[in-house]
């Protein structure tokens, strides 16, 4: 998961990835804390631009991943794919130290790398959980769990439902509305 300087000759190139999990621990971790579960394979399309020193990447990422319905609670598949661009910084070593520098390029959004070598694992590992929905649904028109008997209201309706609508119905009807 790694590129070096010298192999985007001509100032471009373009690269097909296609991961496993393994190659990116984090997510086997996350996985298993509960949070979301990827599937194999993790594919990206990159291209590689490379402006003397900088080297943009026009990346675009294709994986599956199971989450839980926040509605429903119940787990679910979920294709992703999105776009994205990153740029690589040579990392300097000026005066400054060199975790000042680190800094000021992680604030810019700016990938700093040495040695002529850029390493993609971690800014696509990024980029992977960045793609991830924060609020998952399984579907739009999923129902959710009643908040009074917890039932799964996408397989059954249950009665209570009603009544605290019903309920506030009557309270509203009830309100003396006095006109000045
Ligand atoms: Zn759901
Ligand atoms: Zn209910």
């Amino acid at each position: 998961m790694r590129l070096e300087l010298e192999d985007i000759k001509g100032g471009e190139l373009e690269q097909e990835y296609s991961c496993s999990l393994s190659d990116f621990s984090d997510l086997i971790d996350i996985a298993d804390d509960g949070g979301p579960k990827f599937s194999e394979p993790l594919q990206f399309q990159l291209r590689f631009q490379r402006t003397g020193q900088f080297v943009e990447v026009d990346g675009h990422l294709d994986a599956e991943v199971e989450l839980k319905c926040g509605r429903c609670l119940l787990d679910f598949k979920q294709s992703l794919a999105e776009s994205f661009a990153l740029t690589f910084v040579p990392q300097r070593k000026d005066h400054e130290t060199e975790e000042e520098v680190e800094l000021k390029t992680g604030e810019l959004g700016l990938i700093p790398y040495e040695n002529d070598i850029l390493e993609l694992q971690e800014p696509l590992q990024e980029q992977l959980l960045m793609a991830v929905p924060i609020s998952p649904v399984c579907k739009k028109s999923c129902r959710g769990l009643c908040p009074e008997c917890g039932i799964d209201l996408n397989a059954v309706k249950c009665d209570c439902t009603r009544k605290p609508f019903n309920n506030k119905f009557n309270v509203l009807a009830s309100i003396d509305v006095k006109k000045s």
